[in-house]
């Protein structure tokens, strides 16, 4: 033979670390074992068998010495190509099968092919050759559940033959059966032997071991004997060529894309097979998902609502009053606010218009009905600059103003309590403000009120009119000055400031911009958004520990499969896959169904609140969205990570 043995173990030592001891369980192991060999490791329980079983199929290295497959030596591999070497050249069997409880007879056998990247028509259909080939053809949807011990055995059989191993590593594979199905086992591995594969079994049954053509007896660690058994059938067949064909090389995409397919799948069962668990940790993620979409539709609707009722005020507009602020005790003193001022500020280039305002409250009668109203007295700017909607009739013009006319324009409010059976126009109806009698000329919409509280009845008059037919005063309430909109209202602001100090030879008055209001209020506004926002998004940061938590379970839990999966070919990156998809999944379905419950709070909020609607914008739906995957993905890498990362041998080793 000129190519090299097949397996080659020099000077092979195991020790185990329990605290500071050391155990060492194989003591400078030499062996060679050639292509087509079917050979038997024998022993009394604990000597050694297992470990060296998994030395030879790279599911565990050696603490010191060489081991070379084919010539190549495997210290130096890194765990995806020990990995491939599993998957390509070794085929497992265990004592306790270890199927995949949730995949039928079929599915656990294309595993390794999956893995490989082989074909999905391809592997099912080999799958479904091989299991027939070995008396399966019955239950190939059968789980291992409904199957019996040997049955399972033939299964993991299968699994170990889908990728056409050179090399099939049996540990104590009848050790669970019966003596019948046991046999049964063995003859499957005695073709297969006398087909070209290399047959490696461990056992600790002489009988077992019998049908071997060289037995290999180890005790405590060491090799005690070595040598051909006459009885195991034929002399190997040297058969130094490759086993079977090779699969073909597979696309990579397509190879990529069924594993992808098949680590979505695992995710899907795991989530069903622990649906209340998974729930559980999903609620997190809803909670946290649905109040943050709520609490942005929430602030948004609010603040439109808020600005809604400020743009009532009208932009760059300039609200001129008496007094030192709000609440001024003196204001009713200050006789300063003059119609004159109001005429000379509309003069001034940077003021578009200036409308003097007064007020006061009094009674209206129509026939026998009376309600109490607010009337102002505005100039004819005032609706303009206030954006009133008109319903019917018209707005007083300058002529009226001047005329002191009595034109009363009133809003809807005030037409509902003084004509609750008129529905057609009022216009040119008569009433009776105090006792001076007015003429309605038109009917505007009511301006947004603050909330709660009785809406105001008001009625609109020309100032002219209040100060001399009801009040007898000339003092001005207010003076609205409309800012041309090239000027800024701050600027607008000190001009006017500085303008109508001269004129009053001192400051005795205030100014209330609407303009610097709306900033203000939209600032404030943000920052509250900004703050619930940030208080929500810390549920979802708590939601995200909780998938993380779960996902940590689900890895501890799943240890013994992850070792399976690891032993018969996964990379690293397949586990990662796995269990990353599976976080993500569940943050993502559970963001799904929080924005779904956020619409659905929106529905019922708008049917017990007209006072203001939620907006939903697409652009925080898609951030939480997001966020909630990346939630799953961030918390659920660590966890993953930890699952890739375990060692395939302590991975199977836990039950
Ligand atoms: P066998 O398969 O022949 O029954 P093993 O190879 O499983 O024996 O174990 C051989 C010895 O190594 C036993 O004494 C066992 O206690 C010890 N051993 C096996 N695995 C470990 C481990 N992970 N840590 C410490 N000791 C171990
Ligand atoms: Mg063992």
């Amino acid at each position: 033979m000129s190519e090299a043995p097949l397996i080659v173990l020099k000077g092979i030592i195991r020790r185990y670390q329990s605290g500071d001891d050391f155990t060492t369980v194989l003591h400078d192991i030499d062996l060679t074992i050639h292509r087509g060999e079917m050979v038997a490791i024998i022993g009394a329980s604990g000597s050694g068998k297992s470990t060296l079983m998994n030395i030879l199929g790279c599911l565990d290295r050696p603490s010191q010495g060489e081991y070379r497959i084919s010539g190549r030596s495997t210290s130096e591999l890194e765990a995806d190509e020990l990995a491939e070497l599993r998957r390509e050249h070794f085929g497992f069997i265990f004592q306790r099968y270890h199927l995949l409880n949730e995949l039928d007879a079929v599915g656990n056998v294309e595993i390794p092919a999956i893995y490989a990247g082989q074909h999905r028509d391809e592997r099912r259909e080999k799958a479904e050759a091989i299991l027939q080939r070995l008396g399966m053809g019955e239950r190939m949807h059968h789980r291992p559940g409904q199957l019996s011990g040997g049955q399972q055995q033939r299964v993991s059989i299968a699994r170990a033959l889908i990728n056409d191993a050179d090399v099939i590593l049996a540990d104590e594979p009848t050790g669970a059966l019966d003596s019948h199905s046991g046999e049964e086992v063995l003859d499957i591995l005695q073709e297969l032997n006398r087909e070209g594969h290399t047959i490696i079994i461990v056992t600790h049954d002489r009988n077992v071991a019998a049908r071997a053509q060289r037995i290999i007896e180890i005790r405590d660690g060491e090799i005690i004997a070595d040598a051909r058994n006459h009885a195991g059938g034929d002399d190997p067949s040297v058969n130094d060529g490759v086993v079977g064909s090779r699969p073909q090389r597979p696309k990579l995409f397509s190879g990529i894309r069924d594993r992808f397919n098949e680590a979505f799948a695992m995710a899907l069962r795991s989530m069903n097979a622990h649906r209340m668990r998974t729930f559980l940790t999903m609620l997190g993620i809803i909670i946290g998902t649905a109040s943050v979409v709520c609490v942005v539709a929430l602030g948004q609707g609010s603040q439109k609502r808020i600005l809604d009722q400020i743009s009532n005020l009208g932009t760059n507009t300039l609200y001129v009053r008496p007094g030192r602020g709000y609440g001024d005790l003196n204001a009713a003193q200050i006789t300063t606010l003059t119609v004159g001022d109001a005429n000379e500020l509309a003069k001034l280039p940077y003021v578009m218009t200036a409308t003097p305002a007064n007020s006061t409250t009094s009674t209206v009668r129509v026939d026998d009905k009376e309600v109490s109203v607010t009337v102002s007295g505005v100039g004819y700017q005032y609706f303009a600059t206030r954006n009133s909607k008109l319903l019917e009739g018209r707005f007083f013009d300058k002529q009226g103003v001047n005329d002191m006319a009595q034109d009363a324009v009133i809003d809807e409010n005030a037409k509902k309590s003084l004509f609750p059976h008129e529905h057609g126009s009022v216009i040119g109806k008569i009433v009776l403000l105090k006792d001076v009698p007015m003429r309605i000329v038109g009917v505007v919409k009511a301006e947004e009120q603050g909330m709660g509280g009785a809406p105001e009845l008001k009625v609109f008059l020309p100032y002219t009119t209040v100060q001399t037919r009801m009040t007898g005063s000339r003092l001005l309430e207010s003076i609205m000055v409309r800012v041309k909109d090239t000027v800024d209202s701050a600027e607008a602001e000190t001009m006017v400031t500085a303008f109508l100090t001269k004129r009053h030879g001192e400051q005795d008055f205030f100014i209330f911009n609407s303009g610097t209001f709306q900033k203000t209020v939209q600032a404030t506004t943000a920052t509250l958004a900004l703050l619930v926002a940030s208080i929500a998004g810390i549920s979802l940061f708590v939601g995200g520990i909780g998938v993380m938590n779960i996902m940590l379970v689900a890895v501890s839990e799943r240890i013994n499969e992850i070792g399976v999966r690891m032993a018969i070919g996964a990379r690293q990156s397949d586990i990662l896959q796995q269990f990353l998809i599976e976080a993500a999944l569940v943050c993502l379905i559970g963001g799904v169904l929080g924005v779904l419950i956020a619409a659905g709070f929106g529905v019922l909020f708008a049917e017990f609140s007209t006072r203001f609607q939620l907006i939903y914008s697409p652009f925080s739906i898609v951030v939480a969205l997001m966020c909630s995957s990346l939630i799953g993905i961030g918390f659920g890498f660590i966890p993953a990570r930890n699952a890739s990362k375990l060692d395939p041998v302590v991975a199977l080793a836990r039950d």
